[in-house]
């Protein structure tokens, strides 16, 4: 996890706001889908982090597998909200919030919420629910219309409340015909997850007790919605057949697999001990606590809060116990990084990469060591991996961000400014990609690979939201 960083903070911006544009459009009626995306504007807002990545990647396969979406390429993005949520919005990735990835104890209970999710798509709920939308604004306004016209004639009769209560009982009709269609969906995604868990010898009692346990609260499929909702057993409802169909599954005892279990409780510690206040990683994680996962929490508390020497000799011995873990190294890297010693950060990044089979993220840490140190040297071994890694992460600006200056280290000023400009498009700034592609022209020759990508650049239209 890094700085804009691993849980590094992706700036996916365009990306993300797209989703957001058709979420908000929905979270207006429906609660489920996420409200909480656009409102909290603290910090990047997804988080980017290799490890992380890779579970949730392992958690998913199998359940897209038995939804036959597998060929689909869709992605798991993690949001950087520490409430529980998890939603669809673009019909290629399934969003979840690091707080619901923090506080499921155990693999089962985040891939029952990951193959509910799973079911929406494979439903095609979204495009569903827009046409659902569509034709509800329809209504409202024929019902205005129809009802302006009551009010019009009553007020010419003499009896003027007539109209406003033709007004809005339409349109609490149309709201509730809304709502019960999303109910619906609910239900017929808990279906398809049972039935994806079930394909897959995995049972469902994970994603009932994650159910069970927002009905329990009063807030599953009730939080920000009309008060009808709230007032509506629906969540007991449906949490009841959950159960139902969950506990008729051959699978309903199987435990998660010991070693998965493992990387779970690693996976929390790690979200924990980069997203908590370090009193909060304490609590969770006391030194009392000398399990693996609780001596990487604190090891990342320590190093987040600004305890570098106590910090690297616990990411040291974590080392010593698991010396082939990249993550690890990772973690050195990034900490020693982070602590300004970009130079002592090399060795333990170089060998990150290379247990972690040159993943793009740790390849791009190890691309900002190379340029913090200062050393000309390096720029060009930057460069490469910088430019291998992008060819994988292409919509990472930090990597275009550290690309620009190994070129301008070089002098190689055409290629500094099309990666920053291409930074800055990616970072949602398209003013300044324009005007820096505008410059990169000036700089290749016309007509050359370097010219007609920054004339992509500048003849881009932004992304409107
Ligand atoms: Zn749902």
């Amino acid at each position: 996890m890094t700085p804009g960083g691993h849980l590094r903070a992706s700036p996916l911006k365009t990306v993300t706001m797209r989703a957001t544009a058709v979420a908000t459009s929905l979270a207006v009626l429906v609660a489920s889908w996420p409200a909480a995306a656009q409102t909290r504007a603290k910090g990047p807002p997804l988080l980017r982090d290799t490890e992380t990545e890779q579970l949730l990647r392992d958690y998913t396969r199998p359940i897209l597998r038995a939804a036959g979406l597998e060929k689909q390429n869709i992605q798991v993005a993690i949001i950087n909200d520490g409430t529980f949520n998890a939603f669809v919005a673009d019909g290629r990735r399934i969003f979840v919030n690091y707080g619901a990835l923090r506080q499921s104890e155990t693999p089962n209970q985040i891939i029952g919420v990951l193959a509910h999710e799973t079911g929406h798509l494979a439903g095609g709920h979204l495009s569903k629910m827009r046409q659902q939308l569509a034709q509800a604004q329809t209504q409202m306004i024929v019902a205005m219309l129809l009802g302006l016209g009551a009010a019009v004639a009553g007020a010419r009769s003499g009896a003027g409340s007539a109209g406003a209560a033709a007004i809005s009982a339409p349109q609490a009709a149309i709201m509730r015909s809304l709502l019960s269609y999303q109910r619906q969906q609910e239900e017929n995604a808990d279906k398809a997850a049972v039935k994806f868990l079930n394909a897959t010898g995995q049972s469902a009692k994970g994603m009932y007790e994650t159910f069970k346990r927002f009905a329990d609260q009063g807030l599953f499929s009730t939080r920000g919605a009309d008060p009808y909702m709230q007032s509506h057993p629906m969540a007991v409802e449906r949490v009841r057949a959950l159960e139902e169909l969950a506990r008729s599954s051959p699978y309903w005892d199987k435990k998660d697999d010991p070693a998965l279990q493992h990387r779970h409780d690693m996976m929390r510690a790690k979200v924990s001990g980069f997203m908590e206040r370090a009193e909060t990683v304490y609590r969770r994680y006391p030194i009392s606590d000398n399990s693996l996962p609780a001596r990487y929490a604190r090891a990342i508390a320590a190093y987040r809060h600004g305890d570098p020497r106590t910090a690297i000799a616990q990411i040291d011995a974590l080392i010593k116990t698991e010396p082939s873990n990249p993550y690890f190294h990772e973690l050195k890297g990034q900490a020693l990084l982070e602590g300004g010693k970009p130079a002592e950060a090399l060795a333990p990044l170089r060998k990150a990469v290379q247990l972690s089979h040159n993943a793009p993220l740790i390849e791009m840490l190890l691309g900002q060591a190379l340029v913090g140190t200062d050393n000309k040297a390096y720029a060009e071994e930057a460069i490469k991996i910088l430019r291998a890694a992008l060819a994988r992460e292409p919509e990472a600006a930090l990597g275009y961000t550290q690309l620009a200056m190994a070129y301008g280290r070089r002098g190689n000023l055409a290629e500094a400014d099309l990666a920053s400009a291409q930074a800055a498009y990616l970072r949602g700034d398209a003013k300044t990609a324009r005007d820096l592609a505008s410059r990169a022209k000036t700089r290749f020759a016309i007509g050359s690979p370097g010219w007609v990508r920054a004339d992509d650049i500048v003849n881009t239209k932004p992304v409107k939201n």
